[in-house]
C-alpha cells in the first residue's frame, strides 16, 4: 500500500509541473485569440443570426460527415489511422472552440484548466485502445467469425438498403451494446471506479468527450466483438459509422448552446447529456445513450424535462476530494476505496462543524 502512494507521489510530482506549464504558457496565446470572441458573442445575444447558428450547426454538421465520409470511402479510405484521428480532433478543435467561445452555454465552462490533463489521456487513451483493446477485439472477431459459418453473418446484414440507412442502422445497434454497458458503469460500484473518471470533468466541451480512463473499454471490447462478428456489416459502413459518432461525441458534450428540436430525441445530444453529467445521481443515473437516444426512451432511462435548462454544475458530488491531475486519475480506480473513505470523512468533518 505504501509503495503504491509512494509511487503515486512520485508520478504526480513529475506530471503535474508539465500539465500546469501547458496551462499556463502552452494554452496563452489561444486563451488570448477566443477571448477576442467574447466582445462578438455579446454583440449577437438574442439576434436572428445567432438564432440561425443555433438551429443550423447540428444538422450541418451531420451532412457533412456523411458526404466527407462516402467521399473518402470512395478514394479508398475506409480505415481511421492514428494520424488521421489526430488531424480530425484538430479540425474539430479550429471550429468548435470559437464556436463555443461564440454562442457558449455556460461561461463557467470557458475556463480550460483540464485541457493539458485531457489531451494526456486521449493521447494514453489511444495508445491503449491502438494496441490492445482493438487487437484484443479483432482477434475476438476472427475467432467468433471461425466458429459461426460465414454465410449465417452476411445473410444476416442488409446491405441492399441505401449507406446513409446502413450507417444508422449500425450506429443504433453498436449503441444499444454501449447503452446497456454504460448503465452497467453507473449502477455497479466496482464498474463505476473506472467510468468515474469521465464524470470527474467540471465543464463540458468539445474534446472531453475523450476524458475516460483506458481500463474503462477493456470489457467492451471483448462484450462488442461478439454481436459484431455476426452482423459482419461492410468495412465502408463501418468507417463512416464510426466518423459519425466522432461527430455526435463531439457535439454530446459541447459547450455551445444549441438548438436542436427533434434531434434531442433521437440522439445523445449536448442538452440530454448535460443532465446525464449532473452532480446527483438521481438525475444523472439517466440518458446512457452514446450515440442515440432512444434506447434511453425504451427502456425508461431517458430524462429531459421540458421548459428547464441542464445546471452547468456538474462533477461527482459525492467526491469532492477526487482526483484532477493525470496520475491522479489513472490512479483512482486502484485508488477508489482510500479516496471513498477520505470523502466520506470530509462529510463527517462538515456536519460536525455545522
Ligand atoms: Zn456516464
Ligand atoms: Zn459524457
Amino acid at each position: 500500500m505504501k509503495t503504491l502512494k509512494r509511487i503515486e507521489v512520485f508520478l504526480i510530482r513529475l506530471f503535474e509541473p508539465i500539465e500546469r506549464f501547458c496551462h499556463f504558457y502552452l494554452l496563452l496565446p489561444f486563451r488570448v485569440i477566443l477571448s477576442r470572441i467574447d466582445p462578438l458573442a455579446r454583440k449577437i445575444e438574442g439576434t436572428r443570426f445567432k438564432k440561425i447558428l443555433q438551429v443550423s450547426i447540428y444538422p450541418l454538421f451531420l451532412v457533412l460527415t456523411f458526404v466527407i465520409g462516402f467521399k473518402l470511402v470512395e478514394n479508398g479510405y475506409t480505415f481511421r489511422t492514428f494520424a488521421g484521428t489526430v488531424g480530425m480532433f484538430l479540425v474539430f478543435g479550429l471550429i468548435f472552440a470559437p464556436l463555443e467561445r461564440l454562442i457558449p452555454f455556460s461561461k463557467k465552462w470557458r475556463d480550460d484548466k483540464e485541457l493539458p490533463t485531457d489531451w494526456f489521456l486521449f493521447f494514453g487513451g489511444k495508445l491503449w485502445g491502438d494496441y490492445l483493446n482493438k487487437p484484443l477485439r479483432l482477434a475476438t472477431i476472427a475467432l467468433v467469425v471461425q466458429e459461426i459459418s460465414p454465410e449465417i453473418g452476411q445473410g444476416i446484414w442488409p446491405s441492399h438498403l441505401h449507406p446513409v440507412i446502413q450507417v444508422l442502422l449500425l450506429l443504433s445497434i453498436n449503441d444499444f451494446f454501449r447503452y446497456w454497458y454504460h448503465r452497467w458503469m453507473h449502477e455497479n460500484e466496482f464498474m463505476w471506479r473506472w467510468h468515474a473518471v469521465h464524470h470527474s470533468s467540471e465543464r463540458l466541451y468539445w474534446f472531453n468527450g475523450t476524458r475516460s480512463h483506458p481500463l474503462e473499454g477493456l470489457v467492451s471490447s471483448f462484450l462488442w466483438a461478439i454481436p459484431f462478428a455476426y452482423i459482419q456489416a461492410p468495412v465502408e459502413v463501418i468507417f463512416v459509422t464510426g466518423l459519425l459518432g466522432r461527430t455526435i461525441g463531439r457535439f454530446q458534450h459541447t459547450n455551445m448552446d444549441l438548438i436542436l428540436g427533434p434531434f434531442d430525441y433521437i440522439f445523445s445530444s449536448p442538452k440530454n447529456h448535460r443532465y446525464h453529467h449532473s452532480k446527483s445521481h438521481k438525475i444523472g443515473h439517466s440518458n446512457y445513450g452514446g450515440d442515440v437516444i432512444f434506447w434511453d426512451i425504451l427502456f425508461g432511462t431517458f430524462y429531459l424535462p421540458k421548459g428547464e435548462q441542464p445546471s452547468d454544475d456538474i462533477g461527482i458530488e459525492e467526491m469532492p476530494n477526487y482526483p484532477k491531475s493525470f496520475v491522479g486519475l489513472m490512479l483512482a480506480p486502484f485508488t477508489y476505496g482510500r479516496l471513498k473513505r477520505e470523502a466520506m470523512e470530509m462529510e463527517y468533518d462538515k456536519s460536525k462543524i455545522e
